[in-house]
């Protein structure tokens, strides 16, 4: 069963998606992490997506779903996988749903939950130690919070109706976190 990981920016998602992918044998797929490393590349893609990463806008459904929709392809049946940063909104839901029903996947959800100004402070130590641009700017970073209450938010709610969503407090210590992610996981 793969898993799709959940959480506002600073929820520590990423952290906690790596860690756990590595001790539990997932393939991870990093949205953000593909599509920097497109960004990275100098290709006219990569020129492409470089303002809407660097806005914190969305990067083009066509283009995401591509590059989603080709990791799938490329890993076995048998190697399960942990999804980071996507589904972002309703439409890409829906392809995703499709893309994993399709290759026989299945998944649940982990939902990180964390309040907004927790959130913040814990981006302001992230930008300095990872500098990353798009975390540095904090209008940009409230506009990424913004679009995950607006349109991310939604898509949880869905999969929760479904009863796909493991939800974690997302207060306390990485290694606290860490924990109870892992024990819901693996319970
Ligand atoms: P964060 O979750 O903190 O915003 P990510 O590394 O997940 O950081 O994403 C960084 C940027 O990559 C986003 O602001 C957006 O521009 C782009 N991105 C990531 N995932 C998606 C996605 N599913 N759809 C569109 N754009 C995405």
């Amino acid at each position: 069963m793969d898993l799709v990981f959940f959480g506002i920016q600073g929820s520590g998602k990423g952290t906690q998606a790596k860690t756990l992918a590595e001790e539990l044998g997932y393939y991870i797929f990093e949205a953000g992490g593909e599509l920097r490393k497109i960004k990275a590349s100098g290709t006219e893609l990569g020129d492409l997506i470089k303002n809407y990463i660097d806005n914190g806008e969305l990067v083009p459904f066509e283009i995401i779903m591509k590059v989603v929709n080709e990791a799938v392809a490329s890993i076995p049946a048998d190697q399960k996988i942990l999804f980071d940063g996507i589904p972002r909104d309703e439409d890409q839901m829906k392809a995703f749903d499709q893309i994993l029903t399709d290759s026989g996947r299945e998944f649940r959800c982990v939902h990180i939950l964390l309040d907004k100004d927790d959130a913040l402070e814990r981006i302001k130590g992230r930008a300095e130690k990872e500098g990353r641009a798009d975390d540095a700017d904090q209008e940009k970073v409230l506009r990424r919070m913004d679009l995950f209450v607006e349109k991310t938010m939604p898509v949880i709610e869905i999969y929760e109706s479904a009863g796909k969503v493991i939800e974690i407090d997302g207060k306390g210590s990485v290694e606290e976190i860490y924990t109870r992610i892992k024990e819901a996981v693996i319970a």
